[in-house]
């Protein structure tokens, strides 16, 4: 019977149903005979991974009929990606083969007008793949990815993008590029916008989700997006901060921390990867062998494709790498690059360089396998044209309720003195102030380029729609953008704060000065914002300041002048409706900051993450004013800190406020001693102290105290959120297998290292609850 089921066509579906049925009959015949059940089903998962064995074998068998009959331009022509501008050449180099993709189309009728020429008038009939930027929503737009995994919520986040895939995938769009899992230190680099933090654990569980949400449960299903997990590898540790720039990681750092959440990624099924901008120690990524070859290939057996960054395959030239656009196109196919982005070397220069035997013809099918493999998985080749009747489903009320919900939970509670917040109905008069209160653009954050602003509810329009005559509400934006640098209406703001009983300001970055080529060099806020606070400031009233950015800013003045610090980084279409239902308790903080905060520019890189030195700061930090003029040389104490700015950031990693509080007991582990394939459990009893119901973020964070290499002096192993009634305690148990407690260490192989360790519990990177434990051998 195996045999015969080996030999089904897999193309029916309808056929392997029947076949599936056929076992089912066989077998229960057999369990009436023997009466085993249990060998009966053991051997039904046998024939259903038979089946499913027969099916990807398809897939492979599919591909490798199409490459058979396939031209050597042919091949080289699903290794090209055009972009959309010109569409009328386009479909002309479709119709002779020469395109495997096309970017950025989002009109369903020019994707299904391409999507024809490719089927019906190509020799081979290939569909081509249409990738676009969908990286926080495509019309309903999500928080900025930053904002994302300050939820610490896995779920929303694969929510956010199952919508934007669902949204995208109506306009014929079948691929995105994202998620973007770069971990940087250093937040002057616009980019941080668009990654995930910098922690790899939560990068890699926020890399799932946002895989598994555009991809769906099934990659064929028409409203399946592929995912291209970007930028492979160690863009976000530019030099400086300065977008593009050279990066010099290790191969340690590159195992321990970079390409973390890459790898989660690929073991997500994520369906494309791709090639970062910057070089590592002179290596472009585009040409990285170590890293398309030996890790992604040999090592994590990746088969899906990866395509190059725009014209990154010429831009090796600009590097300094390449003499020329055919040297380039060597350079980077012989690295396993599989498709070019927009730069079109491959297509004019890699038929001569297989002629001169420099590339070979297994390079090419290699490719050409990896990319087909994805269309043939998408179903492209069973449903190449979308029905534009699902553009309806563009801002759907789930949409929008969802990523009202992510901004809810993307919000951080920095500072909350008096609890002045939520506020109470005996507020009466609000005086709303601020570049950012009515910005309907600014709230979408970075590379948004179909997200509509008219649709966007902004907090203004929320306090008008949600408080209506109950509350008089007094708008006095006083600067018209995030840069204005005019003073002029300050009296107007200050009037109206003088007046209200409360000051909501909403200050922070407008969407444009984030993102990729939009490095700063300076973090504070922009133009007069900073003045126009200490104004509101000064008239006593107590202000709540809502910053809306897409990096941590700088802001350790403004958190001495307000009140209250919400960060709502960049909150998407729904910022207004979820920034009112916290201000006024109908929700309750549970962000977390996904990135430490510096104090000052000159504190970057600043990481929770780090190594500990030889002489770590100890707290008996000296300052500036501490050294007496003519003081002779010292050593202030040898340890490490800045003397005008201590150790410490202005907010630590995983740090967020609730309007509840919480008390975490010391945890209780389940053994003190663990083997290597143990699974520790550890229990604490967390109380909400508070008078709201809320939900807390705990987190486990380890230290392996002594390694073959120096180990960071806390990593986050664990995070869940917790939901209690006010005054509600739980005991709370997680499970930690003392696997994940592998390193790449000193000979490079990813082991535990038996020795002591310690373990926090707590709601931030800086938590005192500590206990240890034993790893043997
Ligand atoms: C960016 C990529 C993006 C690509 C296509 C590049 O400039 O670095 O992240 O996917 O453009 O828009």
């Amino acid at each position: 019977m195996v045999q015969k089921l080996q030999n089904t066509s897999p193309d029916f579906s309808g056929r392997l149903l029947s076949d599936v049925f056929l076992v089912y009959v066989e077998s229960v015949k057999m369990n009436l005979k023997l009466n085993k059940k249990i060998s009966v089903i053991a051997f039904l998962m046998t024939v259903i991974t038979q089946i499913l064995v027969a099916q990807d074998q398809s897939v492979d068998q599919k591909v490798e009929n199409l490459l058979k009959k396939m031209t050597l331009e042919e091949k080289i022509g699903q290794m090209n990606q055009l972009h959309c501008a010109d569409m009328d050449r386009v479909n002309e180099e479709m119709r002779k083969g020469h395109v495997g993709s096309i970017l950025s189309i989002t009109d369903p009728d020019i994707a299904n007008k391409a999507q024809r020429v490719a089927v019906e008038e190509s020799r081979l009939g290939i569909p081509f793949l249409s990738g676009r930027d969908v990286i926080h929503g495509f019309k309903t737009i999500f928080p900025i990815p930053l904002g994302q995994a300050a939820t610490f919520n896995p779920e929303i986040v694969r929510q956010g993008a199952r919508i934007a895939a669902i949204e995208a995938s109506a306009t014929g769009i079948n691929w995105t590029f994202a998620p973007i899992l770069d971990i940087t230190h250093d937040p002057r680099w616009g980019r941080i916008a668009e990654c995930v933090g910098e922690d790899p654990y939560l990068a890699s569980r926020m890399a799932e989700a946002m895989v598994h949400g555009f991809q769906g449960d099934d990659l064929s299903d028409p409203t399946s997006i592929a995912a291209c997990a970007k930028h492979f590898a160690g863009y976000g540790a530019a030099e400086g901060g300065r977008d593009y720039n050279s990066t010099f990681i290790t191969e340690r750092q590159f195992r321990n921390l970079y390409l973390q959440p890459f790898h989660a990624a690929v073991n997500a099924g994520t369906a494309s990867l791709m090639a970062a901008f910057n070089d590592n120690d002179g290596i472009p990524s585009t040409a990285n062998k170590f890293l398309l070859k030996d890790v992604l290939r040999d090592e994590w057996q990746f088969k899906g494709f990866v395509v190059s960054d725009w014209a990154s395959v010429t831009e090796m030239i600009a590097h300094g790498f390449a003499a020329n656009e055919k040297e380039a196109a060597l350079r980077a196919a012989n690295a396993s690059l599989d498709m070019e982005m927009v730069s079109e070397t491959y297509i004019k220069h890699l038929p001569e360089l297989i002629e001169e035997g420099k590339v070979s013809m297994e390079t090419i099918d290699n490719a050409v396998r990896n990319i087909l493999r994805i269309k043939f998985e998408l179903g492209l080749f069973d449903h190449p044209y979308v029905d534009k009747k699902r553009t309806e489903v563009f801002y759907a009320p789930d949409h929008l309720a969802a990523a009202k919900e992510a901004a809810i939970q993307s919000a951080v509670l920095l500072k909350n003195d008096n609890q002045i917040l939520p506020l109470s109905e005996k507020v009466k008069t609000i005086a709303v102030i601020g570049p950012l209160a009515n910005a309907p653009h600014e709230q979408l954050g970075t590379w948004v380029f179909d997200g509509d602003k008219s649709h966007s509810i902004t907090p203004l329009r929320a306090l008008h729609d949600q408080l209506g005559q109950k509350v008089k509400i007094i708008y006095e934006p006083a600067l018209s953008y995030s840069r204005d640098t005019t003073t002029a209406n300050f009296d107007k703001a200050i009037e109206a704060a003088q007046k209200a009983d409360v000051v909501i300001t909403f200050l922070g970055e407008e969407a444009i000065l984030s993102g990729e080529a939009h490095s700063l060099a300076n973090l504070n806020l922009q133009g007069k914002q900073s003045e126009l606070l200490a104004a509101l400031s000064e008239t006593g009233k107590p202000v709540v300041t809502v910053i809306m950015a897409g990096r941590p800013l700088t802001i350790e003045k403004e958190v001495e002048l307000s009140d209250v610090i919400i960060y709502f980084w960049a909150p998407g279409t729904m910022g207004g409706p979820a920034i009112v239902d916290l201000l006024f308790g109908k929700a309750v903080p549970s962000g977390k900051l996904p990135v430490t905060f510096p104090k000052s520019v000159g504190q970057i890189p600043i990481y929770y993450n780090h190594k500990n030195t030889g002489r770590p700061a100890n707290g008996s930090e000296y300052s500036l004013n501490d050294i007496p003029v003519g003081a002779l040389q010292t050593s202030l104490g040898n340890r490490s800190y800045y003397l005008d700015a201590g150790h410490k950031p202005l907010f630590p990693f995983g740090y967020g406020l609730s309007y509840s509080s919480f008390k975490y007991e010391t945890p209780e582990l389940s053994a003190s001693k663990l083997s290597t394939s143990d699974t520790l459990s550890i229990s604490f009893t967390l109380t909400n102290m508070g008078k709201y119901e809320a939900t807390e973020v705990a987190q486990i964070y380890t230290q392996d105290i002594a390694g073959s290499v120096s180990r960071p002096v806390r990593e986050l192993k664990y995070f869940e959120r917790v939901q209690l009634k006010a005054g509600e305690s739980k005991k709370v148990t997680f499970k930690l297998p003392v696997q994940e407690l592998a390193f790449w260490n000193y000979d490079m192989k990813y082991v535990v290292e038996p020795g002591q360790f310690n373990l926090w519990v707590g709601g931030s990177s800086d938590t005192n609850n500590k206990t240890s434990f034993e790893v043997t051998e």
